[in-house]
């Protein structure tokens, strides 16, 4: 069966059509600035990249040229709609709402437009892809896979701030973590390469890309991560603060007389790797910088290192040790020498890099010594193929399939 994998965001739709049953990647690609004149369409079958420049006015026209790609031309990959069998959407935000992924019917997708106001930006785009694919596919089943949903298991003592209750009633403010799907299959990986079964292992997974968090998976179940009520909280990023003393934000907004719009900017969008080193959010650029010694770049590559170990530490406290650490994402999965600092000095408590290994590039890989008492393992990450496989979990799981415009006209 094919799921077609879509992951929309504010300005923006990726995609990829997955076989399930071999696990290929029939076609993949990426559609920029949608809702401008000026969009760009990515389309890549195999290894042969087509790129068109040409207006996307909204969400619907984008899905209608991506699947315009899929059927014709030299690169089609299918002949007729009915070779999708379901849409998977990655949705940011299910609150507490959703623990699992979810069957799309019209009561999913009031939830998920609920939550939006957790989540403004994410949310309306997961919407606007569901809407965009309802209208061209309505007899397609489509899954809602969430960001949120994996992280739901955590204890109350995880997921609450030491604020006021009142506010987790009247709000929801709480710990909800992002980049659950990245975790969980870092995590399902992990346990499968070093042949173990998860519920036997400790696990701190490391998702460092221009977002970046960490999850503790103790035994299977997550226990704490590093993102919070936002994807704002936690580790230094590429533009994000991360933690920060909260009354910096208000100390701020007093004596430069910033609105919250121009706070919640400055700590998105202006800090982190960017704001600390003035050069560029990208780790590539700041590494070159450091190299040559400046020293805002120096500074900026050793908070970021910092705060890495910091959290890793934390969560062995947590578990009372780890038995593997993953790295992931662009950060963890390239940079031999943001994994080099972040390792450097956890000989007392087992945890050996092995120099050689560190510095190959681009697979799997176990980069600890063998005389590690924890693993150390670089997973690139495959979002896509966890929200394929759930979709297909799901329509099995709800054999009596409704097609979306059958549970439509429930409604009506
Ligand atoms: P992602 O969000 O997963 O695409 O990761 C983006 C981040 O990964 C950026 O900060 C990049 O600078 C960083 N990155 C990608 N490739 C490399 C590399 N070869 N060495 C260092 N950092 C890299």
């Amino acid at each position: 069966m094919n799921i077609l994998v879509i992951n929309a965001g504010s300005s923006s739709l990726k995609y990829q059509l997955v076989d399930i049953d071999t696990n290929k990647v029939l076609a993949r690609g990426l559609c920029e600035r949608v809702g401008s004149p000026d969009g760009i369409r990515k389309h890549v079958v195999d290894d042969n990249e087509v790129r068109v420049e040409q207006p996307l006015k909204d969400h619907t026209e984008a899905l209608e040229l991506v699947i315009n790609s899929l059927l014709s031309g030299e690169d089609a990959v299918i002949e007729s709609l009915d070779e999708i069998g379901a849409v998977g959407h990655r949705v940011v935000h299910g609150g507490e709402y959703f623990k699992k992924s979810a069957l799309i019917d019209d009561e999913v997708i009031a939830k998920i437009d609920e939550l939006a106001e957790l989540a403004p930006l994410h949310n309306k785009a997961a919407l606007a892809g569901i809407e965009a694919c309802r209208a061209l596919m309505p007899e397609t089943p489509m899954v809602a896979v969430f960001d949120t949903a994996f992280f739901q298991s955590m204890p109350p003592k995880s997921y609450m701030y030491p604020i006021p209750y009142e506010y987790y009633e009247k709000y929801g403010i709480r710990k909800y973590g992002f980049h659950g799907t990245s975790h969980r299959y870092l995590s399902e990986r992990a346990a499968d390469i070093l042949g173990e079964d998860i519920r036997d292992l400790r696990i701190i997974t490391c998702h460092l890309g221009n977002g970046c968090s960490i999850a503790a998976i103790d035994h299977g179940v997550p226990i704490d991560t590093s993102m919070g009520f936002t994807p704002l909280d936690g580790l230094m990023m590429g533009t994000r603060s991360g933690s920060i003393d909260p009354a910096i934000v208000t100390f701020l907004m007093e004596h430069e007389g910033l609105s919250a719009e121009e706070m919640n900017n400055i700590l998105n969008k202006q800090s982190g790797l960017l704001g600390v080193s003035g050069i560029s959010n990208d780790l590539r650029m700041v590494r070159d910088a450091s190299n040559a010694g400046d020293e805002r770049a120096i500074l900026a590559y050793e908070m970021y290192s910092s705060i890495c170990k910091k959290y890793i530490g934390q969560y062995m406290a947590l578990m009372s040790g780890a038995d593997v650490i993953v790295l992931s994402a662009g950060v963890g999965e390239n940079c031999q020498k943001m994994r080099r600092m972040i390792f450097t000095g956890w000989q007392p408590l087992g945890i050996i890099l092995d120099q050689e290994k560190n510095k190959q590039r681009g697979f799997e890989r176990i980069i600890s010594q063998d005389d590690s008492d924890v693993a150390i393992i670089v997973i690139p990450t495959d979002e896509e193929y966890m929200i394929a496989r759930d979709t297909y979990e799901i329509i099995h799981e709800n054999s009596q399939i409704v097609p979306i415009s059958a549970v439509q006209n429930e409604f009506v």
